[in-house]
C-alpha cells in the first residue's frame, strides 16, 4: 500500500478509514497527536526518535486529561504492523488521539470514548540544495500565543493548532514560507510547526519552551552541539535579535533544520544558509540515517 491508516485495530485504506464527523476532537479540537518520520538507514528502514514521540504523544493526553486504555507499547506495536503494510523507507507517520462523544453534541460529556487513529503516507517534500541555499522567508505574527494560564502550550494538542492554521492560510497565496509567532510579552516564540534557533558570533540561541513546543529535532540540535564545538544559549528572543541574527533556522521533525534568510523583509547576513546552519543540517541528517554511533539507540527497526 502507498498510505493507510490504523483505525480501530483494522488497517484501511486511505478512503476506508471512517468515523463519526461530530466527534469531540473535529468539534472542539480535544485531541493530541504526533508527527514521526522515518528515514532509510544501512540496516533498513529506521523511525527516528519513536520512543520520545510516543512519550510526548502520551504526555499530551495527560496534559490536556484525556484517560487513555491503551499503552506506549501497543502503540508502537500498532505503529510496526501498520508500516509494514506500506512501501518505502521515507515516512510521515502521524498517531492521533482523538475522542468520541457517541451522539452527544453538549460539551460537558460524562463518557467519552478515547481512541486512536495512525496514518502512514511517504514523505515527499525534500527541498533542493538551492531551496536550501535561498532559505525560507518568514514573517512574525500579529498574534500571540496565549498566556500560560490560558493554554497547554506544551501539549501538542490539536485545538493549539487553530492559529497556526490560520496564520498560514493568509499566507497561501503569498511566497513568505512561514510565520514565527510571539508570546504575549512579545518574545519570540516558535514557528507554526518548528522551533526556532538563531546563531549570533558563534553562538546558538533558542527560546525557552514555556510558550512553544518542546521540539524533539531542538533537543536534538542542542545535543550535536558538543560535537560541533559549538556554545548555546536558551534564551528569551526579541524580533530585533532575528533582524540582527548571522544565521537563522527552524528545526522540526518535517522540516528538519531548514534556513531562514528574511525576516519581515529584512535579508538576514547575505540572504543565503549560513554555514553553522549548514553544518548543523548535516550533522542533523547523518544522526536520522544512524550514520554516527553515539545516537542509534534513537533508531527503532520495526
Ligand atoms: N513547535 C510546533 C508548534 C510544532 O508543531 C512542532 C512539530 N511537532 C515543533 C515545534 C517541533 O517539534 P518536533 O521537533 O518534535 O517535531
Amino acid at each position: 500500500m502507498e498510505r493507510a491508516i490504523y483505525l480501530n485495530d483494522e488497517i484501511k485504506s486511505w478512503h476506508e478509514a471512517n468515523i463519526n464527523p461530530f466527534n469531540f476532537s473535529m468539534m472542539y479540537g480535544y485531541g493530541v497527536f504526533e508527527g514521526i518520520r522515518s528515514y532509510a538507514t544501512s540496516k533498513g528502514r529506521s523511525i527516528f526518535r519513536l520512543k520520545d514521540h510516543i512519550n510526548r504523544l502520551f504526555d499530551s493526553a495527560k496534559i490536556v486529561n484525556l484517560k487513555l486504555v491503551f499503552t506506549e507499547d501497543e502503540i508502537i506495536q500498532k505503529i510496526g504492523c501498520l508500516i509494514k503494510e506500506i512501501n518505502g523507507d521515507n515516512l510521515y507517520i502521524r498517531p492521533m488521539i482523538y475522542c468520541d462523544s457517541d451522539g452527544f453534541l453538549g460539551l460537558k460529556a460524562k463518557e467519552l470514548r478515547v481512541d486512536i487513529a495512525i496514518a502512514a503516507v511517504p514523505w515527499l517534500y525534500e527541498p533542493s540544495t538551492e531551496q536550501r541555499d535561498s532559505g525560507f522567508t518568514i514573517i512574525t505574527s500579529s498574534q500571540k500565543r496565549p498566556s500560560l494560564s490560558s493554554a497547554y502550550l506544551n501539549a501538542k494538542a490539536n485545538g493549539n493548532y487553530l492559529s497556526s492554521i490560520i496564520n498560514l492560510q493568509d499566507l497561501v497565496d503569498t511566497n513568505i514560507d512561514d510565520v514565527v509567532i510571539c508570546d504575549p510579552q512579545g518574545f519570540i516564540a516558535e514557528a507554526s510547526g518548528a522551533n526556532i534557533f538563531i546563531i549570533k558570533n558563534e553562538t546558538l540561541y533558542t527560546p525557552f519552551t514555556y510558550y512553544a513546543l518542546d521540539g524533539i529535532t531542538r533537543n536534538t540540535v542542542l545535543s550535536l552541539c558538543d560535537e560541533l564545538n559549538l556554545q548555546y544559549q536558551v534564551s528569551n528572543l526579541k524580533k530585533e535579535d532575528l533582524y540582527l541574527a548571522d544565521e537563522i533556522f527552524l528545526a522540526g521533525t518535517a522540516m528538519e533544520v531548514m534556513p531562514v534568510t528574511k525576516v519581515d523583509g529584512r535579508i538576514i547576513s547575505n540572504g543565503r544558509q549560513g554555514n553553522l546552519t549548514k553544518e548543523i543540517f548535516h550533522s542533523y541528517k547523518r544522526i536520522v540515517t544512524n550514520q554516527v554511533e553515539k545516537y542509534h539507540l534513537w533508531h527503532s527497526y520495526l
